[in-house]
């Protein structure tokens, strides 16, 4: 199986690294390409945008030709996972709404894929970065370790297809809708491959 991590800026290593242990713990042989340009998108079975900084990599996604291809393979129904900038990413709206000191550019790219409204920034300064154990739908084995590090998070959800795997707070924190995943927390940066590997059975 080949996966694109979308590499143009974020944690692309650390997910590399958990498709790879996931795939082990499938038995499934996990091919992962570094997708830079368009070329690097064709004949993938499914892509990861990682997390990073939204705008950024949305500026990218534009100078590097990628938008149209991404589209092009979630019209396909090909999986898609976003973590973070990716969840921020993958919405069809996003709110600048953010806490005093934490504004975010309302200009921003964005791929508009999933169903939901993401706030950017939701936590807060305050609460920058911190870990909080999530049951989290569809996945066994108890809680998961959620990594949140400047997150977003869902606070709308816009159509009936999108299901809410995990809540933290007043906000959905892991989302899907038909093949499109999404979390507002890291699970590539734990050594937990329980979600990677959900992922790479929808693929
Ligand atoms: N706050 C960042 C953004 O909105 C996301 C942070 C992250 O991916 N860790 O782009």
């Amino acid at each position: 199986m080949r996966v694109a991590v979308v590499a143009v800026q974020g944690d692309v290593e650390e997910h590399e690294w958990a498709l790879k242990r996931a795939g082990e713990e499938l038995g499934e042989d996990v091919k992962v390409v570094w997708a830079r340009y368009p070329e690097d998108l064709e004949g993938v079975d499914a892509v990861v945008l990682p997390g990073g900084e939204s705008t950024t990599i949305g500026r990218l996604l534009e100078r590097h030709g990628l938008v149209k291809p991404l589209l092009e393979l979630s019209e396909s129904e090909v999986p898609f996972l976003g973590t973070c900038a990716g969840m921020v990413l993958m919405a069809r709206e996003v709110v600048p709404q953010a806490h005093p000191g934490t504004e975010v550019d309302v200009e921003q790219p964005l791929l508009g894929l999933m169903d939901v409204r993401v706030v950017r920034n939701a936590f807060g300064r305050q609460r920058e970065s911190f870990e909080v154990d999530l049951e989290i739908e569809g996945l066994e084995g108890g809680e998961f370790r959620a990594v949140f590090i400047r997150a977003p998070a869902v606070d709308e959800i816009l159509s009936d297809d999108v299901r809410v795997l995990a809540e933290y707070g007043d906000h959905a924190v892991a989302v899907e809708q038909d093949h499109l995943l999404a979390t507002a927390f890291h699970p590539e940066l734990t050594d937990d491959p329980r979600l990677h590997a959900y992922f790479l059975e929808k693929a």
